[in-house]
């Protein structure tokens, strides 16, 4: 997702913001603060951590305009609408009036000063956005950055890394995935599909889970995620296809969302349980 953005809007000024519902907008409190903010503002750089996305802005006086966060929690999704073609006999048209109406979902409307429209939808309303004032520190205002544990690719994380953080805990290694603070970024696909891949039964207790099988884990970790986000990469190699990519898994899934189907290992029909509150695949064979 950080990769189709910057490549679709790096560079781009922002011409105008209309905020549709304001519970989209996390920071500032008032949305129309948060819109004037960004206003013929410059993007320069999309940065990712954990699941947040923040574009460092740049003011039209050449200033850093402070940065725009994002987070898309579980349904939030951009649409990036390219600006109407010149050579087409409706030129006269303005830009806006010649693109799709919104639907009922969008949330946040961003127009760029070549006519383009960046559209963000979300129909459970989760996702979040923040403006961040320049010389703020950026956990500040987006306090969930605070909380991240680390990158899945940072040599800080590592199988010692998780036996020390989940030293006695009795939750469940499936719940304590999903909490970012362990490693950051990893989601409800990630933590199914690592889990089956290390051979490990999701209600295991955190704190009971042997150290070979979190070599195991760390490893499955790494590779599921280098696979998705090689795909992702090709994926966005369009502008068309910055549409739906939210969730984007470019693997192929050996457990999720394959309740009933045969494990792709040994043949058992694969389970679906609920576990800290999410659906969660294993083979109850092969992850014992
Ligand atoms: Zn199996």
């Amino acid at each position: 997702m950080r990769r189709g953005l910057e490549r679709q809007t790096l560079g781009l000024c922002i011409e105008r913001v209309q905020v549709l519902r304001s519970r989209a907008v996390a920071f500032p409190p008032d949305p129309e603060l948060f819109a004037l903010a960004l206003k013929h503002c410059r993007i320069e750089q999309w940065h990712r951590r954990g699941k947040y996305l923040y574009a460092a802005l740049r003011d039209p006086q050449g200033d850093p305009g402070g940065y725009w966060g994002v987070h898309l929690r579980m349904t939030g999704q951009f649409h990036w609408i390219t600006p109407p073609d010149s050579q087409s006999s409706e030129a006269g048209q303005g830009g806006e009036r010649s693109q799709p109406p919104p639907c009922t979902h969008t949330r946040v409307r961003i127009w760029a000063s070549n006519g383009a429209e960046l559209r963000f939808i979300d129909t459970r309303s989760f996702a979040q956005m923040w403006w961040v004032p320049p010389g703020e520190a950026i956990e500040t205002v987006i306090t969930g950055l605070g909380r991240l544990g680390p990158e899945p690719f940072d040599p800080a994380f590592s199988a010692s890394h998780m036996k020390a953080r989940l030293q006695g805990s009795k939750r469940s290694i499936k719940a304590a995935l999903l909490d970012q603070s362990l490693v950051a970024g990893v989601g409800n696909i990630y933590a199914d599909e690592s889990l089956f891949a290390a051979g490990i039964n999701p209600h295991t207790p955190s704190g009971r889970v042997s150290r070979a099988a979190l070599e195991r884990l760390h490893k499955a970790l790494v590779e599921v995620l280098e696979a998705s986000i090689g795909a992702g990469g090709t994926t966005f190699s369009d502008f068309r296809d910055l549409t739906g990519s939210n969730g984007n898994y470019g693997g192929q899934a050996c457990v999720y969302r394959r309740t009933g189907l045969p494990c792709p290992r040994c043949g058992t029909p694969i389970q679906r349980d609920r576990l800290g509150g999410r659906s969660t695949h294993w083979c109850r064979r092969c992850q014992r």
